[in-house]
């Protein structure tokens, strides 16, 4: 059976956190290298950077570019292998803008309107107004995968209506463009939850985010690390050394949930209940946990900033490789809806 396909993406926005670690980079790379008893590998992976979905919430594109690079890099670090994975920017495949237009046509925008991820974004964000594309977000990430026809999308739970999106988009369209050789151009991709889908923000807010500057970044240092580690919300009843605690609670045993062992993990929970264990040590604890597994990447990180050519030409020659699938669907789609035909 041919590999299935794998297309994942973020937007260009620098430097990438804990919550991306956890939350996609670290199931990408284990879906990249994931092989069969007989050593073949079960996905194709492809990794987009969405440069225009940037454009959604702002139009500000002074420093997309070197957010971009900056981006990559950390995917590189964490282990996207170019070899394997193709990465893109959408602004260079023009066809994920001419799919999305056909695809606008598709979908109602009261439909759009019911999206529930939508209705969230507008509440985070504080949103008053919202532009045209932004309300066509799901139709533009609908083009982004099935241009590729990618069969499984890794996601967090909140993108799974954007995923139902994408199938009902990929129905429509087989049902009312049959193919007169292949019939239906577009496979139903399923959303794969990914196991540690958020990370809480080090405020204790529902994730890490930038804009909320509760984030520890994958290029941040043991120092800094334990720094912002310092800032994070405990067990507000927690107040002396001594107090017992309800680790259950904690942002803090969270990241231990991820970063810790069983065995740290199964004592620090003992430990803070009895209260024979104090917040800064068990930060200590944490931030040291998680500066192991981040000195890999930091090494990496360091490796690629000093090779920003080779950087520069991974994204080349991943767009050049997208390139060519992304064109070949378009034939199909152009020959399913007649479009183009000169007899
Ligand atoms: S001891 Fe650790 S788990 Fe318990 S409240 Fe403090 S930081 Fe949280």
């Amino acid at each position: 059976m041919a590999a299935q396909r794998i297309l994942s993406g973020m937007r260009p926005t620098g430097q990438l956190h804990l919550g991306h670690y956890t939350g996609a980079l670290e199931s990408w790379v284990q879906q990249q290298n994931l092989l069969d008893e007989k050593g073949a590998h079960v996905y194709e992976t492809c990794f987009l950077i969405a440069d225009y979905h940037n454009l959604t919430t702002s139009l500000e594109t002074g420093e997309i570019y070197a957010n971009t690079l900056d981006m990559l890099i950390d995917w590189l670090a964490a282990g996207v292998d170019p070899e394997k994975s193709p990465v893109f920017r959408q602004s260079q495949i023009k066809e994920h803008a001419e799919l999305f237009l056909l695809f606008s046509m598709l979908i109602t925008s009261s439909r759009l309107e019911r999206n529930p991820t939508l209705k969230e974004q507008v509440r985070d964000l504080n949103m008053e107004s919202m532009v045209y594309g932004h309300l066509g977000y799901p139709v533009l990430q609908a083009a982004d995968i099935l241009l590729y026809k990618g069969n499984v999308v890794p996601v967090g739970e909140d993108q799974i209506p954007h995923v139902e999106i994408t199938r009902e988009i990929a129905r429509k369209f087989n049902n009312h463009y049959p193919h007169p050789v292949i019939g239906e151009v577009f496979p139903e991709p399923e959303p794969k939850i990914t196991k540690f889908s958020r990370l809480l923000g080090l405020d204790g807010k529902a994730k890490m985010s930038k804009s909320l500057g509760n984030t520890i970044l994958l290029a941040d240092g043991p120092e800094d690390v334990f720094k912002k580690m310092r800032t994070a919300v405990t067990d507000t009843a927690k107040i002396r050394k001594n107090d017992p605690g309800h680790p259950e609670v904690c942002t803090v045993f969270s990241y231990h949930a991820r970063f810790s062992s069983p065995e740290q993990l199964a004592g620090i929970d003992a430990d803070c209940r009895s209260g024979s264990l104090g917040c800064v040590d068990c930060k200590k604890l944490c931030a040291a946990n998680i500066s192991l597994e981040l000195a890999p990447l930091i090494e990496k990180r360091h490796y690629y900033q000093s090779q920003m050519d080779l950087v520069k030409n991974i994204l080349l020659e991943g767009e050049a490789k997208a390139n060519v699938i992304a064109r070949h669907t378009m034939q199909e789609v152009r020959t399913a809806m007649k479009l183009g035909e000169t007899n």
